[in-house]
């Protein structure tokens, strides 16, 4: 499957140094598309001989604060004062960010978990393998840039994926630690193969996500931290020898989210009310929100407690609630040590 070629094409020259600004054509006709082509944006920049690095953001179309940290970096950073390539994607998932949506409205694939694609399938496979075959085995090293969606306010965080060698994870943890993000996630028990996430992974190359806020809205704080940040990753990355900024720098903390006792569920229709925020430290037993009934109202509200200590890491947004939505999840903090032993 993944030795077919693509049918996406480009003109931008990724051996060309300088700045260049272009489209990859995505060949799919539909009712919206009569000409064929999704023009997808990229960019490279390229100066020397240093390493490659691939940045991206909207691979969730409604995650926001990373697709305006690329916009930025993209308008004003000069490529001379690098020493290597930038390979820029801030729409990555494009019909999905024109969407404003999680997944493509084109063929509602969520796009994070389709690696390695399909050159031959519809737009979000095809995407993914153009991805995958063709600009992450030039790269040495990955940012992919990701928020709560619209429905989820996260700690602001780095985001990583716990597998690999414990070498590896060792040197995934040291680049969050120059990210420099209060609080470092690590997905211990994600073994999602469809992620990008995974598709580095396989490719041996060194991939940081994040979390940074969300609700579908920017969070001036976080974005002025995720800015600073990505310019400490790209100076560790060794393709920005000016001096890192030093701004918005918080020695990262490390959590493991629980599934299972660890996630508070909605149970049944209602107004849910939340009762804490992310980054607060609460013990079993407290309260993670009340859900109001609409129609009962000789009932009192429900209160909605978490199972297990820690840190949430992340609460819903939206007040109205269904069986099965989330309210918050709680994370672990752990040592190094304790996380690769
Ligand atoms: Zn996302």
């Amino acid at each position: 499957m993944t030795s077919q070629k693509t049918r996406i094409s480009t003109d931008l020259d990724f051996e060309r140094p300088g700045k260049q600004i272009s489209y990859l054509r995505l060949v799919h006709s539909d009712d919206r598309h009569s000409f064929g082509v999704i023009p997808v944006p990229i960019a490279c920049l390229s100066n020397g001989k240093g390493p490659t690095v691939f940045l991206s953001a909207g691979n969730h179309g409604n995650e926001y604060e990373g697709q305006i940290v690329l916009h930025d970096l993209i308008r004003n950073l000069d490529p001379r004062v690098l020493n290597g390539r930038l390979i820029v994607m801030p729409a990555l998932n494009y019909p999905a960010v024109l969407g404003a949506s999680r997944t493509s409205p084109i063929d509602h694939l969520n796009f994070n978990r389709v690696f390695p694609g399909d050159p031959a399938g519809s737009p979000s496979l095809a995407l993914a393998h153009y991805v995958e075959t063709e600009i992450l085995p030039r790269c040495q090293a990955a940012a992919d840039l990701h928020s709560g969606n619209p429905n989820s306010r996260y700690v602001l965080c780095a985001y990583l994926h716990g597998g690999g060698s414990a070498e590896f994870v060792r040197r995934k943890i040291a680049a969050a630690r120059i990210f420099g993000a209060p609080w470092t996630i690590v997905a211990k028990e994600t073994s999602n193969t469809g992620s990008m996430t995974a598709a580095c992974d396989r490719l041996g190359v060194l991939m940081v996500s994040t979390e940074l806020g969300g609700g579908g809205t920017i969070d001036r704080h976080n974005l002025a931290m995720a800015k600073a940040g990505l310019m400490r990753l790209l100076h560790h990355y060794g393709v920005l020898p000016t001096r890192a900024p030093q701004e918005h720098f918080s020695q990262t903390r490390l959590l493991v989210p629980r599934g299972g006792a660890g996630l508070v569920m909605v149970p049944t229709r209602g107004l849910l009310e939340p009762c804490c925020e992310p980054g607060d430290r609460v013990a079993a037993g407290d309260l993670a929100g009340r859900l109001w009934s609409l129609d009962e109202l000789d009932q009192p509200a429900r209160e909605l407690r978490f199972a297990q200590d820690g840190i949430v890491c992340v609460r819903r947004v939206h007040v109205p609630a269904t069986r099965g939505d989330h309210v918050a999840q709680v994370a672990s903090e752990v040592s190094e040590a304790e996380l690769i032993g």
